[in-house]
């Protein structure tokens, strides 16, 4: 029988989890607090920045909000940043992407202080990661292999194939699971023959942004398919990369979409924030 990995109420735990630590944290006077920047208003942003401040409120971490307009310019949210870095009181600082195309992403990441970089995409960081040095880890990725460890799917030595490339989600992922002794592959968009790769996999995670690209044609019988896309389909229903339909009678355990990888990356997030305290 196929297992459905349920995000839904693995994020639950986790964020009860830390809703006892940050009121520990509170007990010793301290609380966490993150700075999430937004800039405009795309509906979808909105959506996402809405459900971090939701998090912050649920777990007992102070959200400070920085709704910007749209025409706001590069140097004037470079020194939003600054004051925020110098902030002592400010733990964590979030800038939710993609931002206008007149600000450069890369240029405003770089700026945010390491020690606040709750997304973990500062060179400081992903240079951590690549070492294997304890520090922040990527949110969505993280949220991935707190997953399969809560549903105590074995990750070491096993075939662990990523279809993605981006640097928030198949680069990290990808070191992340050699991290856990995975023997990873990374396929992308140039890679030859992508099923024949991926039919080697006995975990696949799929961040290929592409709705239902995988189906049953792409996976080896009884392996773990984590779906880490997330689509509205024509009828405004959301789906993943993956064909679960066709797919999740295959597999020995599948994430669904919704409530699979989506809700696990917010708990990370809290995660991360309430790390900048024990490491400071
Ligand atoms: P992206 O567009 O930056 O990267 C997609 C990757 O897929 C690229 O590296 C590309 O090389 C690869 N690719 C494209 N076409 C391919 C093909 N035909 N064959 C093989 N590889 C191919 O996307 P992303 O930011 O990594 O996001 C991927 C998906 O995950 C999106 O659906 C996004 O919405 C979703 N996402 C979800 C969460 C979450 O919290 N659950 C977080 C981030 C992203």
């Amino acid at each position: 029988m196929t297992q459905i990995i349920d995000g839904k109420l693995i994020s639950q735990q986790v964020k009860d989890e830390l809703k006892e630590e940050a009121l520990l944290l509170k007990e010793q006077g301290i609380e966490a607090s993150l700075a999430v920047i937004q800039v405009g208003n795309d509906p979808a942003s909105s959506i996402y920045v809405r459900n971090k401040k939701r998090a912050c409120e649920y777990i007992g971490i102070r959200s400070l909000s920085y709704e910007l307009e749209e025409g706001i310019s590069e140097d004037e949210l470079l020194s939003i940043i600054d004051t925020l870095n110098a902030d002592d009181t400010v733990n964590g600082i979030l800038v939710q992407l993609p931002l206008p195309s007149h600000i450069s992403e890369q240029k405003v990441l770089n700026r945010i202080s390491p020690k606040k970089d709750v997304d973990c995409f500062h060179p400081e960081n992903v240079g951590k990661l690549c070492l294997g040095e304890s520090g922040f880890l990527p949110a969505t990725p993280a949220g991935v292999i707190e997953l399969l460890k809560r549903y105590n799917v074995e990750i070491s030595g096993k075939n662990c194939v990523v279809i993605g490339r981006s640097n928030i989600v198949g680069k990290p992922m990808a070191l992340l699971l050699l991290r856990e002794n995975g023997t990873v592959t990374i396929t992308h968009s140039r890679t030859k023959d992508l099923r024949e790769v991926t039919k080697e996999a006995d975990i696949l995670v799929v961040a290929i942004g592409k709705p239902l690209f995988v189906d049953d044609t792409f996976v080896k019988e009884g392996a773990v398919v984590i779906d880490v896309g997330i689509h509205r389909d024509e009828n405004n229903k959301i789906c993943g990369d993956v064909d679960y339909e066709k797919v999740a009678p295959l597999c020995s355990a599948i994430t669904p979409v919704p409530g699979g990888v989506g809700p696990m990356t917010i708990a990370m997030l809290m995660k991360n924030c309430l790390r900048t305290i024990k490491e400071k």
